[in-house]
């Protein structure tokens, strides 16, 4: 694939920006719109399929252009749940991974945003690869696409909530949701999609302001500002008190609710005083909690407070989430799926680490 890097790369363009390509090459526009639909709507992987464009335009495509922009190069399924991670390799041959969670009333697709991520999240396997590069809109659609043809269900619901932080990728992530909210005759729509961040606040504004309205988790896990930079650097940028107020202003955009996650941390952020504290803070606007098991890091060997970690009993956080009912909070446990094949939150990296170093 790295010698067909200096094609031009249609996926990841919007329906303007196809039309105006088609254009600026000697076609009519609204070819542009024909290959938007064959490529998004019908996920079309080959020009060859495209069945309304001619064949000097199918072979002038083919010659000029790229359609796809991963190759899938290996696939792991959890044989207890059914959990699917995707390994997948980019035109620079970069690995990235997305993962589908089946379930029995939806499945779940979380696609990756950037070649690792430079946040540094303690609890996060990602995070201790570090960062390579931002992923195109093209690649975040692509692990859509390849996904859905690779899976025997339809995809209902996506999280971006794999390798990266999306609103540090903020253009390619904004022009991904486009793609998305035309895209009128597959089953996603931006009210199944979520952008989970872990509160890059400017950005949560511009989101707001650009009327596309996905649903919007933060990657909470304290709330306070010392233990939070302790688990999440980023906190010290932005701190915690900054993203509530640019949530509360997206909440008022959008009329929707955000999600909360919460990674549950023995010792870190599992005492009463964290209940109460999540409990204030929920009520403050709509919300639920996602209460997550963390998943040990000693696979990896991490240094310093990364290693240090471990997660809170089972009991606790049932004990946990019963106490945030009573406290009027919307609380689901999620079950752990993709353990068994680190597809679970905060796993995304086991197979990547090492090819991408
Ligand atoms: S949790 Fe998300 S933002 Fe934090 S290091 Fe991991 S991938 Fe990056």
């Amino acid at each position: 694939m790295t010698t067909e890097t200096k094609k031009v790369q249609l996926k990841g363009m919007t329906l303007p920006e196809l039309k105006k390509w088609f254009s600026e090459n000697g076609e009519k526009p609204f070819r542009g719109e024909q290959v938007f639909n064959w490529m998004y709507n019908y996920l079309i992987d080959d020009f060859e399929g495209m069945l309304n464009l001619s064949k000097p335009l199918r072979e002038k495509l083919r010659d000029t252009t790229i359609l796809n922009t991963l190759e899938l190069t290996n696939t792991s399924v959890s044989s207890s749940e059914g959990t699917v991670k995707l390994l997948l390799k980019t035109g620079l041959d970069h690995l990235i991974e997305c993962v589908i969670i089946p379930e029995e009333k939806r499945v779940t697709l979380c696609v990756s945003t950037q070649v690792g991520c430079p946040l540094d999240c303690k609890f996060c396997a990602t995070g201790l690869m570090g960062y390579k590069r931002n992923l195109t809109a093209g690649e975040i659609f692509d692990q859509y696409a390849i996904a859905q043809r690779a899976n025997n269900r339809e995809i209902t619901n996506i999280v971006y909530m794999g390798m990266g932080e999306p609103l540090l990728n903020y253009d390619a992530t904004v022009k991904s949701l486009e793609i998305f909210a035309q895209d009128t005759t597959q089953g996603i729509t931006l009210k199944k999609i979520t952008v989970s961040t872990a509160g890059i606040a400017p950005r949560i504004r511009d989101l707001a302001d650009t009327g596309l309205r996905p649903k919007l988790a933060l990657s909470l896990h304290s709330c306070f500002e010392d233990t939070r930079t302790k688990i999440m650097p980023i906190n010290a940028k932005y701190s915690l008190k900054e993203n509530i107020e640019a949530i509360e202003y997206y909440i008022k955009k959008t009329n929707t609710r955000i999600t909360y996650e919460y990674t549950m941390l023995e010792g870190i952020n599992d005492t009463d005083r964290d209940i109460k504290a999540l409990g204030k803070l929920c009520r403050r606007m709509p919300s639920k909690v996602n209460i997550i098991k963390f998943n040990s890091l000693e696979h990896m060997h991490p240094e310093g407070f990364s290693g240090e970690l471990r997660p809170t009993s089972r009991d606790r956080i049932e004990e946990f989430a019963e106490r945030l009912k009573d406290e009027d909070v919307t609380v689901l446990v999620r079950d752990t799926q993709g353990d068994e094949i680190a597809a679970a939150c905060g796993q995304l990296a086991g197979m990547v680490i090492d090819n991408n170093g």
